[in-house]
């Protein structure tokens, strides 16, 4: 076929192509290779902060140190910045002057979940049970939530500073923990009726973690008591330690290949840990670059990117100011407002794949499929691109030549028909610093669910996409 002239259909017509269908046994070894590391890395992180440890112990075997303790950058130093043990900067310093711009990545590392409120343990003295209240994160399906096996991430922060770090439900000993939905036979009148985002209601995402009395006829709440004397015993911490914790409920067990191909990934958090993933071994493996490379890891997309360790916060802001210092020796506002303004990002977040029980939400022309590649996504936003970020037609240009140029399977989409619904990224808040961006990442199969899907062969090309990108002149 090479050496024929290109039919009509093939010089104008574009169709982007299943990826699975051009690729060779070495590719496809690559991609299985690529994926375990990335599957090990999904089962052990599922809170922001074992993302950033995870990350960070990545970085310094890589060679990467840690920004402060720097006194001065010059091209080739790899430099790294956690915000409040959430959220993380990555840099690698190119050959060009950081005012002539840099080449952004950013993803974010917080997942929908439920989070234990302040005075999570009672005990219930009808079902006798010790039970945990709490607080869901971000956007999820409550129904989806129960009868499925969960673990207890978090850490608590005592009131002397000192930190205690939990992980209950991973390893195969571990007990786990349950929101127990109603039966079928008596759930005709208590649950049927109930529209769906109530089938299960807030204060239903109770999570079940005791059922034994404790051995002392001294003590009242002999449940609940029970459940604060195993925890003190294991962890040394009190009840009102939780008051200063951060425990994240999340679904217990790990990432798993799925389908009898083992072509695809599903594992919890992979919106947007699936673009963590990928923008920090693209950071890892980046060779010497002209302009800087900055991977960002941000904490609260899922709750509107709020906070200061959020897309909305300064800090991105602030490490720029102090690379500028540190490879400069100095800076003023009006360089840092240069380097914005030259620089160009990537938004790195999960779009919605076509569900084959479910193609109504979707205008199949332009739909994400799993498998053909990462998805770049010119605007989100919902009706009538409200809150989007749109990104420009100069800059889409320059982006599909460039994943063209590198051999990337790519396919543009928009998330659902026009008034479906819709949903936002961090690219507005990176839009905001006079930055063009882009929403460019792979299709996500039940995203916000406890287990959501991936194809593997979009994982591996969201990487060498970011890689290309940030080693991008
Ligand atoms: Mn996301
Ligand atoms: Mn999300």
């Amino acid at each position: 076929m090479s050496k024929e002239e290109p039919t009509l259909e093939d010089k104008l017509k574009y169709e982007p192509e299943h990826a699975w269908e051009k690729c060779d046994e070495e590719e496809i070894e690559e991609i299985k290779r690529f994926c375990e590391g990335y599957k090990e890395y999904l089962s052990y992180a599922k809170t922001e902060r074992e993302v950033v440890d995870k990350a960070t112990v990545l970085l310094e075997e890589a060679g990467f140190s840690p920004l402060k303790g720097m006194d001065s950058l010059k091209p080739g130093d790899k430099v790294y910045f956690v915000n409040r043990n959430k959220s993380l900067v990555i840099a690698v310093i190119g050959k060009k002057d950081i005012q002539d711009g840099v080449n952004i990545v950013t993803s974010h590392i917080d997942s929908p979940r439920m989070d234990l409120k302040a005075r999570p343990l009672y005990q219930d003295n009808d079902s006798l049970m010790a039970v945990f209240k709490t607080h869901y994160y971000g956007g999820i399906k409550k129904y989806q939530w129960v009868s499925t096996p969960l673990a207890i991430h978090g850490r608590v922060v005592k009131e002397d500073g000192t930190t205690v770090d939990i992980v209950i439900g991973e390893e195969d000993q571990d007990p786990v923990l349950v929101v127990s939905d109603l039966l079928p036979h008596l759930s005709k009148k208590a649950q049927s009726k109930r529209k769906m985002k109530d089938v299960i209601k807030g204060e239903e995402l109770n999570v079940i973690v005791g059922g034994r009395p404790i051995d002392d006829d001294d003590v009242e709440e002999k449940l609940k008591m029970n459940v604060l004397k195993l925890l003190n015993d294991e962890y040394d911490i009190t009840e009102e330690d939780f008051v200063s914790a951060e425990i994240e409920i999340v679904p217990a067990g790990a990432a798993r290949d799925v389908g009898l191909d083992r072509s695809m990934l599903g594992g919890y958090g992979q919106d947007d840990r699936v673009c963590a993933y990928t923008s920090l071994i693209a950071a890892l493996d980046l060779k010497e670059s002209e302009r800087t490379a900055i991977v960002v890891m941000f904490d609260k997309e899922e709750i509107g990117s709020v906070g200061n360790t959020g897309a909305a916060s300064k800090f991105v802001e602030i490490f720029l100011s102090e690379l500028l210092e540190l490879a400069n020796g100095d800076y003023t506002q009006r360089d840092l407002q240069k380097t914005l303004s030259n620089s160009r990002a990537i938004s790195g977040d999960g779009s919605a794949g076509v569900n084959p029980s479910f193609k109504s939400v979707h205008e199949m022309r332009n739909a994400a499929k799993l498998g053909k590649g990462i998805v770049l996504t010119k605007f989100t936003g919902a009706g009538g691109k409200f809150s989007a970020n749109d990104a420009h037609a100069e800059y889409v240009g320059w982006i599909r030549g460039l994943f063209n140029r590198n051999d990337i399977p790519w396919q543009p989409c928009e998330l659902g028909k026009v008034d479906e619904g819709g949903g936002g990224t961090v690219a507005r808040d990176i839009a905001n610093l006079n930055i063009d961006v882009i929403d460019a990442g792979p299709a996500v199969l039940g995203m916000h669910a406890p287990f959501e899907i991936t194809s593997k062969i979009d994982i591996y090309h969201t990487y060498r996409a970011y890689l290309s990108f940030l080693n991008s002149e």
